[in-house]
């Protein structure tokens, strides 16, 4: 390497150097060839640093070396909205039974338990203090805590969208209609599923944890999509989908410190 670019930072001699240089390669040999490695070398490593600057910015929030770091970093909005939050996870059916079973032996309870534990993670790392709670947990009975989504997926049908709801006899419709709501736009948002608000039922509404939790506790169930048509997304990219969970709870939280 050394040699090739040797002859042209000749300091002593400017203009006249250039034809002699490249016949007398052996005048070269003493100091001048390690100062030319030592420049391209800081040179070399100033390039590096413009390209990984110029990668973090244009990555901004959602760029692949956002998402890159996403996984090592805590996000601030995180933080800010999180910290120091109680937050009760219901994985569904963990515990009880296995909830909705494919052909194939895709299991509800399996697939919302995977994206329970991507949104634990996100939700420690934010400082957040996590209880992650069976489908029938001896801690839901007036359980206390900033927010409570309970963690569910639908059938095998290939059909495809999520759901979310808060309890039919809330004492609090307002905050849980914007926890919903944030749930609801942040999903949508993150996995690019549509809201299928056709299939919600009683079982949502009336779900039977609501009633357990202390009244001051705000929740909401998330249907986070079907075991057929969205196996793609809640099967395979559960963090995807967890991430529309933590979202939604950053919107919530945020709101919350906004609101009069
Ligand atoms: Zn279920």
């Amino acid at each position: 390497m050394a040699k090739k670019s040797s002859p042209a930072p000749v300091p002593a001699k400017p203009a006249s150097a250039s034809p002699k240089g490249k016949a007398a390669p052996s005048r070269a040999k003493g100091r001048q060839p390690d100062r030319g490695l030592e420049r391209r070398v800081i040179l070399l490593g100033l390039l590096l640093l413009i390209v990984l600057a110029a990668l973090v910015w244009a990555g901004g929030d959602s760029g692949p070396t956002a998402l890159w770091l996403s996984d090592m970093e805590n996000r601030p909005a995180d933080r800010a909205a999180l910290a120091g939050k109680r937050i009760g996870l219901i994985s569904g059916h963990q515990g009880f039974d296995s909830g909705a079973i494919c052909e194939d032996g895709r299991q509800e309870v399996e697939t919302v338990a995977a994206i329970a534990r991507h949104v634990e993670r996100r939700l420690r790392r934010a400082g957040a203090q996590v209880d992650l709670l069976e489908e029938y947990d001896p801690r839901l009975n007036g359980y206390l805590a900033d927010a409570v989504v309970s963690l569910h997926a639908d059938s095998c049908i290939e059909r495809s969208g999520f759901k979310a709801a808060r309890w039919q006899e809330s004492t609090m419709p307002a905050l849980e209609d914007r926890l919903v709501r944030c749930l609801s736009e942040s999903y949508a948002a993150a996995t690019g599923l549509p809201f299928d608000a056709d299939t919600i039922t009683d079982d949502m509404t009336l779900y039977h944890a609501f009633r357990k939790l202390a009244v001051a506790t705000p929740a909401a169930i998330v249907e986070t999509g079907f075991l057929g048509g969205d196996w793609e997304l809640i099967g395979r990219r559960p963090n995807v989908a967890a991430d529309g969970i933590v979202d939604g709870l950053v919107c919530f939280f945020t709101a919350d410190s906004a609101a009069p």
